[in-house]
């Protein structure tokens, strides 16, 4: 399964092992418990092939070697989403994922729910049905003898439209949040936030026009508003991150930087590879690759080291600028900075109301829009990191490369998650075990920081960095969202232990 090997290649590979008397099943299909052909059920819906394995089987399975005594309910959070699987033949794939995310252990490992395959994206919304009547049935009956409770249904932009029954983001009524009306002027542009959109008014469709059909969702009780967030990795890193660079990089004249402060950040990138944890999915690359970055290392250059480089590349305004937008989804990501919350709807009003001036009218696009949303969505969803589609993204990027061929796409992609499910029967989560070492940066009980030079067992020799100033100051102290600058001359070494030691950090060189 690691190798995401061929189930021919398989079935040789065990020929061989027999030849020397090692004792393996002699199919690959045995081997991995693939369901007998003819016990999948596929049938014809949405205008394409459908099969459901169910919500509460893998309710079941996740949870299986889970302790849930001390929960009284599950957050469920599904995420519905297209993937383009053979561009050449126009096939896409849409699968239904659900995590558990008020269970830490499984919050980052979604499972499927339904499949749908076709040649165009589904033509109604009968590939929800079965999990919509089983969803209701388990928010009506529990599981296990607790609540179930649909928390959020993730999904992109044009997604989002297709679901709800709603014009898409680029119509003028297309905010899903406020009544604002749009402005075109070469693309939709959302000037202002409206009045923002309850349950009551959607259902009541009071705003005509945002409507296009009636969504089979309306049958659930849920807050058709609320329950579906604005999705942070497509609307900030994949959104205005992006944005951003595209326009240093390759826009108008007035905003592009020079070819040597590009050439500056693609160094620095190049430089701090090495820092990066391994925690982050992909390490920084240069600006020359721009087109081809994926959404995380926009958002390692939003959070981490956008901060650092652009406060020698972008003029003053601009840096400011870009800080409220670092700063502000900095504090709506974070639990422990949700003190700070007012601060960040302030820093993100300004970033939006600023654009404009800084770059054009046109600045104010549906994306920038939706920042005037997010502290609202983070504040209903507790953080944006329960409302952002990254891991449902990576499990999408396993479920095409369990593709080989264009044969019966969809039969191959069940037969690979039954046997994932058979072979690996606890799920684990995917954040790296916390045990410190060596070259690591650690924040301390004292909140002094500390570089790891040597680990035994449980006890350290550190480097503790005596000075720590803040990055910038301006438009907040950067000490206050956890940033600091430290220097390797006014530091001492330490032997301590690993209780003195709170969070894994991040320490990028100047
Ligand atoms: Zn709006």
């Amino acid at each position: 399964m690691k190798f995401n090997i061929s189930m021919t290649s398989l079935t040789h590979l065990l020929k061989i092992f027999k030849e020397h008397d090692i004792d393996v099943p002699a199919d690959g299909r045995t081997l991995l418990k693939t369901p007998r052909s003819g016990s999948l059920r596929i049938t014809e819906k949405s205008g394409g092939k459908y099969t459901y394995f169910g919500l509460k089987e893998g309710l079941t399975h996740t949870l299986s070697e889970q302790d849930t005594s001390k929960y009284d309910h599950f957050e469920i959070s599904l995420n519905i989403d297209g993937l383009p699987i053979f561009k050449s033949k126009n096939l896409t794939m849409w699968p239904l994922q659900c995590a558990v995310i008020n269970v830490d252990e499984v919050k980052n490992s979604p499972f499927v729910v339904a499949l749908f395959s076709g040649a165009k994206k589904p033509s109604d919304l009968e590939f929800l049905r079965d999990f919509m009547e089983e969803l209701q049935e388990l928010m009506e009956t529990g599981f296990k003898g607790k609540r179930i409770v649909l928390k959020n249904i993730i999904c992109d932009a044009p997604a989002r439209a297709l679901i709800k029954g709603i014009v898409q983001f680029n119509g003028r009524y297309g905010c899903d949040f406020c009544d604002v009306k749009g402005v075109h002027e070469s693309k939709m542009l959302f000037l202002y936030k409206g009045n923002l959109r309850t349950n009551e008014s959607f259902r009541q469709k009071t705003n005509p026009e945002h409507h296009k059909t009636d969504s089979i969702l309306l049958n659930l009780d849920i807050d058709m508003i609320r329950k579906f967030p604005i999705d942070p990795m497509h609307c900030v890193d994949l959104g205005v991150t992006k944005r951003m660079l595209m326009l240093w990089k390759e826009g108008p004249l007035a905003h592009r930087l020079s070819d040597g402060h590009l050439s500056t950040i693609t160094y620095f990138h190049q430089a701090v590879r090495h820092h990066i944890p391994p925690e982050f999915n992909r390490k920084p690359r240069g600006l020359d690759e721009l087109k081809h970055w994926k959404a995380t290392e926009f958002r390692t250059f939003l959070l981490y080291t956008g901060p650092v480089i652009l406060k020698y590349v972008l003029d003053k305004k601009k840096y400011i600028h870009f800080l409220s937008l670092s700063i502000g989804m900095r504090i709506l990501y974070s639990e422990n900075l949700m003190e700070h919350r007012d601060y960040a709807d302030e820093l993100l009003t300004y970033f939006v109301e600023k654009g404009s001036s800084l770059y054009s009218m046109s600045f104010i696009s549906y994306n920038v829009h939706c920042l005037l949303h997010l502290t609202d969505v983070a504040n209903y969803n507790r953080s944006l990191h329960y409302c952002s589609a990254y891991k449902f993204e990576n499990n999408m990027g396993q479920i095409k490369r369990f593709i080989h061929g264009s044969s019966d796409p969809l039969i191959q992609v069940a037969n690979r998650l039954a046997e994932r499910q058979a072979i690996s029967s606890s799920k684990k989560s995917n954040v790296t075990s916390g045990t410190p070492k060596t070259k690591e940066c650690y924040r301390m009980t004292n909140d002094s920081y500390c570089l790891i030079h040597g680990v035994q067992e449980n006890l350290i020799f550190c480097e503790v960095f005596c000075r720590m100033e803040p990055l910038y100051t301006k438009p907040c102290d950067s000490r206050i969202i956890g940033i600091f600058k430290g220097f390797r001359d006014h530091t001492k070494m330490l032997h301590t232990d690993t209780t003195q030691l709170t969070h894994k950090a991040i320490m990028i060189p100047l």
